[in-house]
């Protein structure tokens, strides 16, 4: 396991699809099926930092490659994008070498049209939900039930979708009537039922290995030939979801979440929200690092060591 942060994802032999904060996505040569590679980068307040965050790749891979197997056993008739942890073997797609760079944090994907919208689901009130229901007692423009504190487990989990912004921009938190106007009639209970039940399922699992998962955002596609809809993207991670401590919450108070928590209160103190190019210093950086492993192990129950060898 490198010590280094690998910042940007060189692949010469893949035609590259797109570019975004943390992934590179290659096109494979059958057209139908992705190369999904998370590169240590990291951002936070919407900007990249200048130096990413070691092993951070394995971890987004490998726990969303294990969301996806825990998933499928546990909601009915799951459909997801996720089809293998290694590229194809044909010594023609990638060169030894990419091999060596890709394993751990390459997924082959089923490559699908991408709704437009960031399917998020929370289950206790906090964030953008909780500064919104302080001032109108709604989240998303739905009525919620007074006397809510924050960081309050919600009565049943709600979906709360947002925009899906381009790079750069910020997403803006809308209605589900507002995200059926944009995904479609056809696809909006369907897609909603889909990210509840996940996050549902996800929610208990997570819950009996010591955290809860106060709110996260998926993504989900359409395959266009069948009508199905998948999940897709990376799936219940520290970068897409909040996750707390089971043992330490507390209503009434913040809480402090297993992700970007020691990073943004560097950035804030420091005066560099949102400022571009910024250099995080060491103890940050291995700071942020022993957070982000420390989900994974609790989740999956190995040590991430241990799953990169088991990869070799
Ligand atoms: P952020 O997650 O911070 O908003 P981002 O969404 O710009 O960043 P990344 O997470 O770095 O981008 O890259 C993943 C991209 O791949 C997203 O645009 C996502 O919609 C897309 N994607 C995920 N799964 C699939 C798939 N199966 N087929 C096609 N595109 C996919
Ligand atoms: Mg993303």
């Amino acid at each position: 396991m490198s010590s280094e942060a690998l910042t940007s994802i060189s692949l010469t032999s893949l035609p590259r699809l797109s570019q975004g904060k943390v992934r590179d996505l290659f096109s494979l040569p059958d057209g139908r099926t992705l190369l999904f590679v998370t590169s240590d980068r990291i951002s936070a307040y919407d900007v990249i930092l200048k130096n990413g965050i070691p092993s951070k790749g394995f971890i987004l891979t490998l726990l969303s490659a294990k969301w996806f197997e825990v998933l499928s056993s546990r909601v009915p008739g799951l459909k997801h994008h996720f089809l293998s942890l290694t590229p194809p073997p044909a010594p023609s797609i990638v060169t030894p070498d990419e091999r060596r760079m890709l394993r751990g944090r390459s997924m082959t994907v089923r490559r699908l049209k991408i709704f437009p919208i960031e399917a998020i689901v929370r289950g206790y009130v906090t964030g953008s939900a909780w500064l919104e229901y302080e001032k109108s007692q709604t989240i998303h423009g739905l009525a919620q039930p007074a006397g809510l504190s924050r960081c309050q487990q919600l009565s049943r989990p709600i979906y709360t979708p947002s925009t899906k912004a381009e790079l750069g921009q910020k997403d803006v938190n809308i209605t589900p009537a507002q995200a059926r106007a944009i995904v479609g009639d056809k696809y909006a209970s369907r897609i909603e039922d889909l990210v509840l039940a996940c996050y549902k399922a996800g929610a208990a699992y997570a819950e009996e290995r010591g955290i809860l998962i106060a709110d996260t955002k998926f993504e989900v596609g359409l395959d266009e030939e069948t009508d199905e809809i998948y999940l897709v993207d990376e799936v219940l991670t520290p970068d897409s979801s909040r996750f707390w401590s089971k043992a330490d919450y507390q209503v009434g108070r913040e809480q402090d979440s297993f992700d970007k928590q020691v990073l943004r209160d560097w950035l804030t103190s420091n005066g560099l929200k949102g400022i571009l190019d910024v250099q995080l210093p060491p103890e940050v950086v291995e700071k942020t690092k022993a957070r982000y492993i420390e989900a994974y192990e609790r989740l999956t129950g190995r040590t991430l060591e241990e799953t990169l060898k088991s990869l070799e």
